[in-house]
């Protein structure tokens, strides 16, 4: 192989392919695809602050991206058809009031804030992969199915490169306004889908396919290179220790393959000398991962995975007609793609699968928020999926426990509005389907009169 390749997941099949085919699986088998790297004939810098030192010239690109930043590290793209739109300059925050929460000592609890990136969520580290790839190969237009936030993405990559259009395919009224929004305002072409997010899904890949138009779904193994950094990141904010714990939420499970993928890949390389565990956090309204883990005993198997297994459990899905249902819309998946990746995650790292009630994801939510942090419901999976594993007794209080914020607060201002402020009776009628019916961290807005002895009363009186 040249320096890096692409290559079938499976080992009895573990074909590979060259960088500059578009597939979108492996065309023998139609498992998943790795990118793989010979990393001795890349010579890798052993120590973490020499990376990327080298590999851009001063004033590129390389200088404003955090995933580009790390390029030596994802040398799949020659440097100049990366592409950046300024991702990845995201923080790792403390969060004394969450870690209280999840009843972890505050000095050793971390939120990894993503939704700092440009459009609001860590979809832009992986777009920066895919999009890349798509200019690599000479794509002029890129296309996506989406609940909102990769085609968020997408719209955002393809404006601000002026390199290909955007097209959008959104099952029609199934996406938050915040969301929806950033298409619109990018400029995408946006479509939608008279049907659900399947539907879109179904039809994009059949158009993609016979217009020859380049899918950023998340089957694509270039997002997960650049979903990688995000770890990086995690390392270099923790002057590259390794944390006991990374706890992530889980939909496509991208994120957590390709956490995963990150760590060993340093590992392998020396970079690191131990592995975190890692926690992969489901809503308990589309549980896929963590039911197929806890209760039907399925693994990794060194990459022979029982597939009989999947299959019958979405057989009942369909017989049952189960359909995903969980306020944190970014993880309301019940067929998640990255399904045997994030099985190799969790063999690798000796990591667990969860889930957790959408009434917890927004109290979780609530509390990450008083630490000055705002996130969409699916990101607080984590805080939430972490405070269930101090009370089982799998994390330590002491542990060093980093959880990933993945998007922003605004992307879906409605529900967060509804938890504050709405009666309870209120609440339950519009959320009760996703079982919430409290909001015992709610901070209701008061009403007063237009008359500042009304207001001073009331400051005094809340104040105390
Ligand atoms: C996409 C997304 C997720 C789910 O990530 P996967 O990689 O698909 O598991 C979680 N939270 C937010 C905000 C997202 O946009
Ligand atoms: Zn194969």
């Amino acid at each position: 192989m040249s320096h890096a390749c692409q290559k079938c997941i499976h080992p009895d099949c573990a074909a590979e392919y060259d960088l500059y085919q578009v597939l979108p699986k492996c065309p023998a088998c139609g498992n998943l695809l790795d990118i793989i790297y010979d990393w001795d004939q890349l010579r890798i810098p052993s120590h973490p602050m020499m990376l990327g030192r080298a590999a851009w010239p001063s004033g590129g690109m390389g200088a404003i991206s955090g995933v580009w930043r790390f390029g030596d590290l994802l040398p799949f793209a020659p440097l100049e058809k990366r592409v950046s739109i300024g991702e990845g300059h995201t923080q790792l925050r403390v969060s004394p009031n969450a870690a209280a929460y999840a009843g972890i000592k505050k000095e050793t609890f971390r939120l990894q804030y993503e939704g700092l990136n440009p459009s609001g969520s860590f979809k832009d580290n992986g777009m920066a992969g895919a999009f890349s790839h798509a200019n690599m190969v000479g794509a002029k237009v890129a296309a996506c199915a989406s609940t909102g936030n990769t085609s968020a993405s997408l719209a955002a990559f393809a404006s601000a490169s002026g390199l290909m259009r955007a097209i959008i395919f959104i099952g029609d009224g199934k996406i938050s306004y915040g969301k929806l929004s950033q298409a619109l305002d990018y400029g995408a072409v946006t479509l939608l889908v008279q049907g659900d997010f399947d539907d879109a899904m179904a039809r994009v890949q059949e158009v993609s396919a016979r217009e020859g138009i380049y899918l950023v779904n998340s089957v694509n193994p270039f997002r997960l290179e650049g979903q990688k950094t995000t770890m990086f990141r995690v390392l270099e904010g923790l002057n590259w220790q390794v944390p006991d714990w990374v706890v992530c939420p889980g939909g496509n499970l991208g994120n957590s393959s390709a956490f995963a993928k990150a760590l060993y890949e340093l590992y392998d390389l020396g970079i690191i000398t131990k592995l975190p565990r890692i926690a992969i956090v489901n809503s308990s309204g589309a549980p896929t991962f963590s039911r197929l883990v806890n209760d039907h005993g399925l693994k990794w198997n060194g990459g022979r995975v029982d597939d009989s297994i999947i299959d019958s459990y979405y057989a009942k899905l369909d017989a049952d007609n189960v359909k995903a249902s969980t306020i944190a819309s970014a993880i309301e998946i019940n067929r998640p793609v990255n399904l045997k990746k994030a099985l190799r995650a969790i063999d690798r790292l000796n990591g667990v699968a969860l889930d957790v009630s959408d009434q917890a994801i927004l109290d979780a939510k609530a509390n990450i928020a008083r630490d000055g942090l705002g996130c969409e419901p699916a990101s607080a999976a984590s805080v939430a999926g972490a405070k269930q594993l101090v009370e089982k007794g799998v994390i330590d209080r002491d542990a060093t426990v980093v959880c990933i914020l993945t998007g922003h607060q605004l992307k879906d201002p409605h529900a967060t509005v509804a938890y504050h402020s709405f009666s309870e009776e209120d609440l339950a009628k519009e959320y009760g389907r996703f079982g919430i019916a409290t909001s015992k961290y709610g901070n209701r807005p008061i009403s007063v009169a237009n008359s500042a002895d009304d207001i001073v009363a009331k400051i005094r009186q809340t104040l105390g």
